[in-house]
């Protein structure tokens, strides 16, 4: 069967329908309250996955909490393609100001509106729709399809962490993060690191500062040493094509850590937390070197205090993934069949799943979805239509390439 017939089970309508119902569905998620969470849109997508004939496996990540992943055809010696969307959503903030109720999912000119319209159940949709016509249309595949529908994204990355532990996850061999990038190539993604910076000093009264060690002092030298750290990063990253360069910024400052604030005491610690973000180049030890000796700096300037650091989450370091990979070439080809033009390249200003999937399984991954990519977390997310059936076009297309091979 041609590759065209696969892409005529795309139904534009049953698309937008999908992606209308998972907006419907709220996931955000809050820790204190027991019914905030994915499981309903997750009980939608197995559901849906079964109607199609799907193979689904359900993974418990944490009360309420689960990954849907459903396949279609064999690993046995073939490649392992997934398509990876997350199933929660982050807050709506406040819902008056919003022109279209956040979670009515309302189709307005050519646009469907809501909270996830773009990050991203818009993609997800996609990605089953992809899958499902590619099922429908009774092609067989040179190896296994994937669909990961995958929790707390927006957070710890539970979900995708979880994934890359069990058998199906293991056996992936690349992977098409389906986030809103304007349906843009995009090869690399920057990588963060949260440093969280604890100041330690002495406790002592406001009025007779030279009977103790004052913290915030030593957090205001950790602040002024910020500039120059971003300056040695950037020398230390290589230079992108399709990212901003690396960026320090703090983010979080706090004194005093335990105990009452009191406008008379010193306290004994004060913390900050440094957002970093960073391009492709150095290994870990590199960047903590760099973060090391601006803590030192800022100790060294001030005598009394002590400086450590950790990182919260561990480091998600850059992805870079090279031109020549057969996804991406397979990619490239999908595009140009699915959309008639030429692909276009890009990059993810922030870190996803794709990330962890790169770090940890180190299988090659391109971010690719609908939607503006500077449109997630803002109030008024929108996702167009005809941007939403190219992405499902270019994921048929794209994955029938690259499971033939
Ligand atoms: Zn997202």
């Amino acid at each position: 069967m041609a590759r065209g017939d696969v892409l005529s089970h795309i139904d534009e309508s049953e698309l937008v329908a999908l992606t209308r119902d998972l907006v419907r569905i709220p996931s955000v998620f809050r820790r204190d309250d027991p019914a905030a969470n994915e499981a309903a849109v997750a009980d939608y997508i197995r559901r849906w996955f079964e109607t199609e004939g799907f193979a689904v496996e359900i993974q418990q990540v944490a009360p309420g909490r689960e990954n849907v992943v459903a396949w279609i055809g064999d690993s046995g010696g073939g490649p392992c393609l997934l398509l990876e969307g997350h199933t929660d959503v982050v807050t709506e903030g406040d819902p008056r100001e919003w022109a279209h109720p956040p979670f009515a999912a309302e189709l307005r000119d050519g646009r469907i509106h809501g909270r996830g319209a773009a990050d991203m159940k818009g993609g997800l949709a996609a990605a089953m729709i992809a899958a499902g016509a590619i099922k429908r249309s009774g092609r067989t595949l040179g190896g296994r399809l994937v669909v990961g529908a995958l929790v707390d994204e927006e957070g710890d990355m539970l979900g995708v962490r979880h994934l890359c532990q069990t058998p199906i996850g293991r056996a992936l061999s690349a992977a098409i993060i389906c986030e809103p990038e304007q349906n843009e190539l995009c090869l690399e993604q920057r990588g963060v690191v949260w440093a969280r910076v604890t100041v330690h000093g002495r406790m002592a009264h406001g009025a007779m500062p030279e009977a103790g060690v004052n913290p915030i002092q030593g957090l205001g030298a950790l602040l002024r040493e910020v500039p120059r750290l971003e300056r040695r990063l950037r020398r230390l990253c290589g230079r992108s094509r399709y990212l901003r360069p690396p960026t320090v910024t703090p983010t979080v400052v706090q004194a005093p850590l335990v105990g009452v604030p009191q406008s008379n005491v010193i306290p004994s610690t004060a913390v900050a937390t440094l957002d970093i973000r960073l391009t492709p180049g150095p290994e870990e030890p590199a960047v903590a070197r760099e973060i090391d000796g601006a803590c030192r700096a800022a100790a060294e300037s001030c005598p009394g205090i002590t400086i450590d650091w950790t990182p919260v989450n561990g480091f998600r370091l850059a992805t870079r993934v090279p031109r020549g990979e057969p996804l991406v070439r397979a990619m490239v080809a999908g595009v140009r069949e699915a959309t008639g033009r030429q692909a276009r390249f890009g990059g993810v200003p922030g870190s996803t799943d794709g990330t962890i999937l790169r770090m940890t399984l180190g299988i090659p991954i391109v971010t690719c979805g609908p939607g503006h990519r500077l449109i997630p977390h803002q109030v008024n997310e929108y996702v167009d239509v005809a941007e939403l059936v190219d992405a499902a076009r270019i994921y048929t297309a794209s994955s029938v390439k690259f499971l033939e091979q």
